[in-house]
């Protein structure tokens, strides 16, 4: 079986072996084991690993914003890799535990809510390098409907990316293949000169779960 989703003038095809739904589900999966070994909070650490190396954006002293941080796993890969002299700060409704690390902050905020710039001009009034986003609504078990749920929050992550990157920035969000996907596509198409659609490794076979990957921000005329 290949499920063929929407690519920017190609299709992205999710194999078999990538979307399985009749494996069982693995709660402890190797990725689950490898984090727990590595001290890393969640396994979707892995993720975030993979997409940086292959965008190859994310160097040391850059600074970085991370939305829907909560455990923070990414948060931990993203603040190794940018080390001190760089900025991570991981945003969540839930509190995230701190890293105990002087560059790497912690804000519980809704990022929908009308106040949020305020709350992150606070900790820096700096453009930020790149913006990801893990985000996701709590399900409810319906598809259409977490799809629509999840889809308004990338929406959300690309008006924050717009927000506060400097020019040339990048953004990563994760993103579930639905109904509205190539609409979403072509928003982040209209503001970034390079975009890539991935799916790195420690993806769920389950998950209809990919990730955009884009380079290059051109900022909006004012
Ligand atoms: N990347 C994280 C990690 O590696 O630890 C895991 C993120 S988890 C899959 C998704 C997170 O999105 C949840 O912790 C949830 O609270 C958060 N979230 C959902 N809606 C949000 C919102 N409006 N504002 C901030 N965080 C939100």
């Amino acid at each position: 079986m290949v499920i063929l989703a929407p690519g920017h003038g190609k299709v992205v095809a999710l194999r078999r072996q990538h979307l399985d739904m009749a494996k069982p589900y693995e709660p402890k999966d190797r990725f689950y084991l490898k984090a727990k070994a590595q001290g890393l909070r969640a396994r979707s650490a892995f993720k975030i690993e993979e997409l940086a190396d292959r965008m190859g954006v994310v160097k040391p002293g850059i600074a970085v914003l991370d939305l829907g941080a909560a455990p923070g796993g990414w948060l931990q890969v993203l603040a190794k890799l940018v080390g001190p002299s760089g900025l991570v700060i991981g945003v969540d409704l839930v509190e995230i535990k701190s890293l105990s690390l002087a560059h790497a902050k912690t804000l519980v905020a809704d990022v929908t809510a009308p106040d949020f710039p305020q709350k992150l001009a606070a900790i820096t009034p700096r453009k930020l390098d790149l913006v990801t986003s893990d985000m996701a609504p709590k399900t409810t078990g319906i598809r259409a409907t977490d799809e629509a749920r999840s889809l308004e929050l990338c929406e959300i992550a690309l008006r924050c990316a717009e927000a506060h990157l400097r020019p040339g920035g990048a953004f990563i969000t994760k993103v579930f293949m639905g109904g509205d996907f190539k609409r979403y596509e072509t928003q982040v198409r209209k503001r970034f000169e390079q975009v890539k659609v991935m799916r790195p490794e420690a993806t769920r076979d389950r998950s209809f779960e990919v990730y955009i990957t884009a380079k290059g921000f051109r900022p909006p005329r004012p």
